[in-house]
């Protein structure tokens, strides 16, 4: 027997794996796999971090973050004190985990809900509890018939990765109304920059409105095009910021990514123009997709998931001759969606080589 033993539940973690960023023979690829924004960031963002970096590299940051939340408050209407910023969303949902569950606990997530979840949950030891979906969207009365005495938290991508899929603001408020007031509902809320519905809002409502157990994670690694520099938010109530706060990092967002950070969230032009690219080719993308026989499930975020009609077979074949073209789109068997792939919207030329090899590969 081997004398040292991790914790329970870590042994059950799938390590995640990310989007390929090189094919062998390609010097370069066009890389539509990881929700990356074919945008890029803010040209002032980029500014910023080079002047932070020659102003003090021998520095510790600001280990609360100050300006970055105060930037934040601006831009969105909310008071600074109810924003904790973090090395990446992710650290959040993790953070978040670690302070209201442990062995024994029951963490809810839906059936094709971000793959980061039961790593998180496995991390702290907890039972994931998977809720099915209908028509990939997550399922309030399925979740809510999921509640058991041991759940501790709910979490709940909106919209979804890789789905897409999203619940309206009545249909979260139902969610959260549905659960007793002692389960911590975590809204992952990557994409809602990108969501152009009236019926949809991240839950800032619900965490003015709750009973401080609602908190709302957002990223710099989706619309802001700033993945590399690791910035993640979240508004919550005070109450559950001061648990986040004693068991976070320090230093845990650089002084680099700090600068980036603030740059970014001013420069509104620059998302506002993010956002408009992705609009423009989210149908675009979609209708030629199913011209083609796809189904393509309606997306608010900045790619797309698309089923092929010949199931899990015929998409890898699809994914492997991407590939043989320099072309790397994600594949989500590990979502057991072997059928289909996951593919970012990219630039304006990306998209077209993309369309132009589906067709070839279809024909
Ligand atoms: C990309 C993504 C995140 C954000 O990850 P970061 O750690 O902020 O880069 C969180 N949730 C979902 C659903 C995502 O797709």
């Amino acid at each position: 027997m081997h004398p040292l033993k991790p914790r329970d539940g870590i042994l059950n973690i799938v390590p995640y794996k990310a989007g390929d960023a090189k094919i062998e023979g390609f010097k370069t690829v066009i890389k539509l796999a990881s929700n990356e924004s074919p945008m890029g960031p803010s040209p002032k963002a980029i500014d910023a971090t080079i002047a932070a970096a020659g102003a003090g590299m021998h520095l510790y940051p600001d280990p609360a973050c100050t300006q970055l939340r105060q930037a934040i408050g601006e831009v969105h209407d909310l008071d600074p004190d109810q924003i904790i910023c973090s090395n990446g969303s992710e650290e959040l949902l993790h953070l978040l985990a670690k302070g209201y569950a442990t062995i024994g606990d029951e963490i809810i997530y839906c059936q094709y809900g971000f793959i980061a979840y039961p790593i998180i949950i496995h991390g702290v030891g907890a039972t994931p509890v998977v809720v099915p979906e209908d028509n990939y969207t997550a399922n309030v009365d399925a979740i809510l018939a999921a509640v058991t005495d041991k759940t501790k938290i709910v979490n709940l991508a909106n919209p979804n990765n890789p789905t897409g899929t999203y619940l309206s603001t009545s249909e979260v408020k139902r969610l959260r109304d549905g659960l007793r007031d002692d389960i911590l509902l975590v809204l992952d809320a990557a994409y809602a920059e990108y969501v152009d519905k009236q019926d949809y809002d991240a839950g800032f409502d619900l965490v003015n409105n709750g009973l401080d157990n609602t908190i709302v994670t957002r990223t710099f690694s989706k619309i802001y095009g700033l993945a590399a520099a690791r910035v993640g938010w979240a508004y919550g109530p005070k109450t559950i910021l001061d648990i986040l706060h004693r068991i976070r990092g320090t230093f845990n967002v650089s002084a680099l990514s700090q600068a980036a950070a603030i740059a970014a969230v001013h420069d509104r032009e620059h998302v506002a123009k993010t956002k408009a690219h992705n609009l423009k080719w989210l149908p675009k993308l979609s209708q030629a997709l199913e011209e083609l026989g796809m189904t393509v499930t309606p997306s608010q975020g900045n790619f797309i998931l698309a089923h092929f009609p010949g199931g899990p077979e015929q998409a890898q074949a699809a994914d492997t001759f991407l590939r043989s073209k320099g072309i790397i789109v994600r594949p989500v068997g590990n979502y057991d969606l072997a059928g289909a792939l996951r593919i970012t919207i990219g630039t304006d030329s990306e998209n077209d080589a993309l369309l132009t090899e589906m067709t070839a590969f279809f024909a």
